[in-house]
């Protein structure tokens, strides 16, 4: 089963038990208003015994007894709602409860997922993304330009801010292009630059839009990769490795020194290759050259890369030295490693 499809597959099950606890309160509103109103039971039975007598007319056409019938429903529900309010009850205390009125809480209206499901369905692929608590505060509307300095340095044409622009243009277009174009990104510059947060903007963006992502550090994919290959049998191990292979989008933070073990790096190509045969995307972030990919990974890592990846370079001071000298925390741009 996909990634997507075990994930739905959770969510459908959350509606079954939202529907059981829903029936539950209704049972007990029932138990409650019959215990001290009984004359409301009767109506009830009534009301179920004149409801199959009224099918029963529709069934045999005969328009007369329908009408007499809807005027016997319609007076015995008056009565209802007015012993109901005699007693202290809200109008509806009998209807069904729902916690989304919507969809009735099926998660669906007329075949279309509901609100309430494209909610749930964004909670769980955030939770299954490993970046819970970056997100909320790092996306393309907090991005703060303010950082990056329009004084062109030395050996480059542009701005460390026209740059970032840029960048950030770009970025917007792998997220807008999604699901029309396979592409794959690796953000490279210094520490400090906002990579990470660039990576952050992303994973919202397409978060938001109802794909799955993963986050990884290197540090974190070298555990995963090493648990898939060393405790096979271990099933949370196989879970985590098939998130990754089969995420919608992989982002892997801050590559760097290389997992110094030939059995991990084969294991690392495998899943850069795999992705791009199944054109899944792929977004890395370094401050390697490619030379030191070359010497820290593969010759093999650093052809799949240069092959199938769009660049995206940042440069300029590093944001938390900035924040450092200002004592700003304004938000947490570079907060991180990058
Ligand atoms: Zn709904």
């Amino acid at each position: 089963m996909s990634l997507m499809n075990q994930q739905i597959d959770v969510i459908l099950r959350e509606y079954d038990k939202i529907r059981t606890a829903n029936n539950r309160i209704m049972d007990l509103r029932k138990q409650e208003v019959y215990l001290r109103v009984p004359k409301i039971k009767e109506i009830d039975e009534q009301i179920a015994s004149e409801s199959v007598n009224w099918l029963t007319a529709s069934l045999d056409g005969a328009p007369s007894d329908i009408a007499v019938l809807k005027g016997k429903l319609a007076e015995l529900s008056s009565l209802k709602d007015r012993l109901l309010k005699e007693a202290g009850f809200a109008k509806d205390y009998l209807d069904p409860v729902y916690t989304c009125p919507e969809c009735k809480d099926t998660g669906f209206i007329d075949n279309q997922k509901c609100t309430c499901f494209r909610n749930k369905l964004i909670k769980h692929l955030y939770d299954g993304s490993n970046m819970k608590n970056a997100v909320p505060y790092e996306n393309f509307g907090t991005f703060d330009f303010s950082f990056y300095s329009d004084i062109v340095p030395e050996g480059k044409t542009l701005s460390p801010l026209a740059n970032i622009k840029k960048a950030v243009e770009k970025s917007k277009l792998f997220v807008h292009n999604f699901d029309k174009e396979f592409s794959n990104l690796l953000i490279t510059g210094n520490t400090g630059v906002g990579k990470t947060f660039l990576c952050n903007c992303i994973a919202k963006a397409l978060m938001e839009s109802g794909h799955s992502v993963v986050y990884q550090t290197e540090y974190e994919l070298f555990d995963s990769l090493k648990a898939n290959v060393f405790s096979k049998d271990d099933p949370e191990a196989g879970s985590r490795y098939d998130c990754i292979a089969e995420c919608d989008l992989l982002i892997i933070d801050d590559l760097g020194v290389g997992f110094n073990n030939s059995l991990l790096n084969a294991e690392f190509f495998k899943v850069l290759n795999e992705r791009l045969l199944t054109r899944r995307s792929t977004l890395i972030s370094t401050n390697l050259h490619l030379e030191d990919i070359k010497n820290n990974y593969s010759e093999r890592v650093l052809s799949r890369i240069i092959g199938s990846y769009d660049f995206i370079e940042i440069y300029g001071d590093d944001i938390r030295k900035l924040k450092k000298i200002s004592g700003g925390q304004s938000n947490g741009q570079a907060a991180g490693k990058n």
